[in-house]
């Protein structure tokens, strides 16, 4: 039970705005981007800074709020928000620093990748982040980070030098692999379960224009464009990345297209993507060179905010012709034009050679990325979507492994957890037990934690 007069007291002591369910901006505030999600906290508190955070910290954990932290609020099973209780809204605190003698980034975690890579671009240096540049770089750093620069320099988390955490107890932490190692450890794609994550330094990597756009195909040409593209992709370099899915393009209709991005000279990028340019006749081809702040702002208008999403993603373990003709089935059949789906990453280069346990993010061993990531406008139509989009994941199912890429995860439970963290996941409980033992984090792809006398330095 919280008292008037200790609401008022917390709400005046924060530097930040707050939001309580009779405010003005209360309603914009508990919005996130996927409308499946529709939840009632009792308090958003938009934090300036760790003080507020620590602040908030300490006021749940005395009140026995359900805790909920929003970074940029894209998580697909909605747990920047919850029922009740109180969010951390992280969206305010966007201070940036770039180093660009050290080729360094110090970063709070309310800014998007957009706004990240403005800076950083700035001095003409990038680190891997995704592929919509409204997505929030905490949620997508702390889960692990693929996007157009991984088989280059790795994931968003192979990039990370150290990272501030506000720590259940309300303590600021730093983690790096000189200080507290176990939980820098476990930051690196156990997502939210250790803390707060306030500020994340990154190294940075010299990144000019790149060749980058997108090759469609009509529907019919589905299985012979996947074909083509598995073998070509085999021997990507590490400066491509590619990735392909069934989609509706506006004024055009259903077609399978592949975005490449090509991030080294544009001369030899023109010759790498050659094959892939000239292969089927491809109905439109709009790879040119382009920054690279473009080229993280060119899928943007595929991904609004306001619609519905429900995803289904494993690794693909078998690639094989028969998953081919099983994903060729639902090429062109989603209830909604605004599905992506079977869709497929490809997964290479340095991202792929770290270890599995080097990090808590261990599918570094798979080639291809499986999803159908399905959108659509109307609550009246998500049974069906749904549904759908589980039809889609089982026909791919014989080939897919457990595991998957808990960012792109719309489920919840301890099974998804379990392969989501997959060979990680005992290590992640050993460290929930030191870092978190109430499991007071919770609202994330939970990691339980348990009581244990496993090793848990990295
Ligand atoms: C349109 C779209 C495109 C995407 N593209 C890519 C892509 O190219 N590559 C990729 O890897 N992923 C991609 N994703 C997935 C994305 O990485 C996840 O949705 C990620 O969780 C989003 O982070 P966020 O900060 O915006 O989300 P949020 O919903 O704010 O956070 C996601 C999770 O992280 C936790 N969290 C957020 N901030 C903090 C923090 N500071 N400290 C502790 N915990 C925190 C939250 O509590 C929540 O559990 C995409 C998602 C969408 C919707």
């Amino acid at each position: 039970m919280i008292t008037e007069s200790s609401m008022k007291s917390f709400r005046a002591s924060l530097g930040g705005q707050s939001f309580c369910p009779v405010d003005a901006g209360y309603d914009q505030a508990r919005k996130i981007p996927n409308a499946m999600i529709d939840r009632h906290p009792a308090i958003i508190a938009r934090c300036t800074g760790p003080a507020d955070v620590i602040a908030c910290v300490r006021f749940a954990r005395e009140h026995d709020l359900v805790l909920a932290v929003r970074g940029g609020g894209h998580s697909v099973a909605g747990k920047s928000v919850c029922e009740g209780g109180l969010v951390i809204d992280l969206s305010a605190m966007k201070g940036i620093r770039v180093d660009p003698g050290r080729r360094t980034v110090r970063a709070q975690t309310g800014l998007t990748l957009g706004e990240f890579d403005r800076e950083t671009q700035a001095f003409g240096l990038a680190t891997t982040q995704g592929v919509v540049s409204t997505v929030g770089i905490a949620g997508l750093t702390l889960g692990g980070g693929w996007g157009h620069l991984h088989a280059k320099y790795g994931l968003a988390i192979d990039n990370l030098i150290s990272a501030d955490i506000v720590t259940a107890e309300g303590n600021l932490l730093t983690a790096s692999a000189a200080e507290n190692e176990d939980l820098f450890w476990g930051i690196r794609g156990g997502s939210g379960n250790f803390g707060v994550v306030t500020s994340l330094e990154y190294r940075l990597h010299p990144v000019g224009s790149v060749l980058a756009g997108g090759l469609f195909w009509p529907t019919a040409k589905a299985k012979e464009v996947l074909h083509f593209w598995r073998e070509f992709a085999e021997s990507s370099p590490d400066e491509l990345v590619t990735q392909g899915t069934a989609l509706t393009l506006p004024g055009v209709g259903p077609v399978f297209g592949i975005v490449a991005c090509y991030a080294g000279s544009i001369s030899s990028g023109e010759e790498v993507l050659k094959p892939l340019r000239s292969f089927g006749a491809p109905i439109a081809d709009s790879i040119a060179e382009m920054s690279y702040a473009q080229l993280q702002t060119m899928l943007n208008p595929f991904f609004p905010p306001g619609r519905h999403t429900y995803v289904k993603s494993n690794f693909v373990r078998d690639f094989s012709d028969a998953a081919i003709d099983a994903a060729v089935e639902y090429v062109g059949r989603s209830p909604s034009p605004y599905t992506f789906a079977p869709f497929f990453e490809h997964w290479h280069g340095a991202a792929t050679r770290i270890g599995s346990a080097d990090t808590a993010f261990p599918h570094r061993q798979h080639s291809w990325n499986f999803f159908a990531w399905s959108t659509w406008e109307e609550a009246s139509e998500s049974e069906r979507n749904i549904r759908w989009t589980r039809e889609c994941w089982q026909a791919m199912r014989p080939f897919l492994v457990a595991g998957s890429y808990s960012n792109y995860v719309s489920d919840e439970g301890e099974a998804v957890a379990r392969e989501a963290y997959g060979p990680n996941y005992d290590h992640l409980s050993a460290l929930k037990a030191k870092y978190d033992p109430t499991n007071f984090f919770h609202m994330n792809h939970n990691v339980q934690p348990r009581a244990t006398s496993a090793r848990i330095s990295a």
